[in-house]
């Protein structure tokens, strides 16, 4: 298994304390794994170039932060312990599944796709302990070191966890077959995120045409609900952007709105780092 597990960008341009991260563009599989499930329908959960629609982010000042690895490995935006019992071929005290893990969509993987398992064995304990020491918690540490430090150095911190979703769910999804709106903000009905920053972010798409909801179907996941804490000015919040916008979503390739899509990220990355830069400045 390769030692780096992310790509850490940091600020070109004055710093200011805004993180990105994208925690399922990666789409890298260690040498030594193994699954039954196909290619085409690993890369069905890869948020594919999300990384690299939020780089101009580095310009403004801020800090993106990139899995290298498929979530297909290991979720890093679900908790340490929601793995589902039954994929291990042992059992093991530490399991605390979630209803992620009941739909098939832990912290390891049991469905890659609607009836697709991933895997045609049980797991080792000792292969998922590979996975968390050598995949997940790097990813964590380097993130919360980030965050902690911008929110000391500045007095507080603004994280946005980035990802792109299917036009419509599928049958492991909460929204099983309707149609989504373009951009999906997530700040766990208002607990991980002061209102000011979401709303701001919300109207940022309103004005360049987009139709965005608010924690519907997503309210925001592990990385948002454990790294936001308003009260402590640490604020999370999830952007969840409609692959149809920028992918031909069949084939993982981008599509002729890529660069006009991305340009209007470009609109949006801008005026969050305006509002930073005036609450640090008001501080
Ligand atoms: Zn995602």
């Amino acid at each position: 298994m390769k030692k780096t597990s992310y790509c850490l960008q940091l600020p070109v341009a004055t710093e200011i304390p805004l993180v990105f991260d994208s925690p399922h563009s990666g789409i890298q599989f260690p040498q030594d794994f193994r699954c039954q499930a196909s290619l085409a329908a690993l890369k069905t959960g890869w948020d594919a170039k999300v990384n690299e629609l939020w780089e101009e982010v580095l310009e403004e000042g801020g800090t993106l932060l990139s899995a290298l690895y498929s979530r297909m490995v290991i979720d890093l935006n679900r908790a340490p312990d929601d793995i589902d019992p039954d994929l291990l071929a042992a059992p093991w005290a530490l399991c605390k599944p979630t209803k992620y893990s009941d739909r098939g969509m832990g912290l390891i993987r049991k469905l890659a796709l609607p009836d697709v398992p991933m895997y045609d064995r049980p797991l080792e304990i000792e292969e998922v302990l590979q996975r968390l020491c050598e995949i997940y918690h790097p990813y964590h540490q380097v993130l919360k070191t980030r965050l902690d430090d911008l929110c000391q150095q500045f007095g507080a911190v603004w994280h946005v966890d980035c990802h792109s979703m299917k036009s419509t769910g599928n049958k492991m999804n909460v929204d099983a077959g309707e149609r989504r709106a373009d951009i999906v903000l997530g700040d766990n009905d208002g607990n991980c995120c002061e209102p000011g920053f979401v709303e701001m972010v919300k109207t940022s798409f309103e004005s360049l045409g987009y139709v965005v909801a608010l924690n519907k179907p997503y309210k925001g996941g592990y990385l948002v609900t454990h790294y936001g804490q308003p009260l402590l000015n640490r604020h999370s919040m999830q952007i969840e952007i409609n692959r149809a916008l920028y992918l031909d979503e069949a084939k993982f390739v981008t599509n002729d709105n890529y660069q006009s899509f991305k340009r209007d990220l470009g609109v949006v990355i801008s005026n969050m780092a305006t509002y930073v830069r005036a609450k640090v400045a008001a501080a």
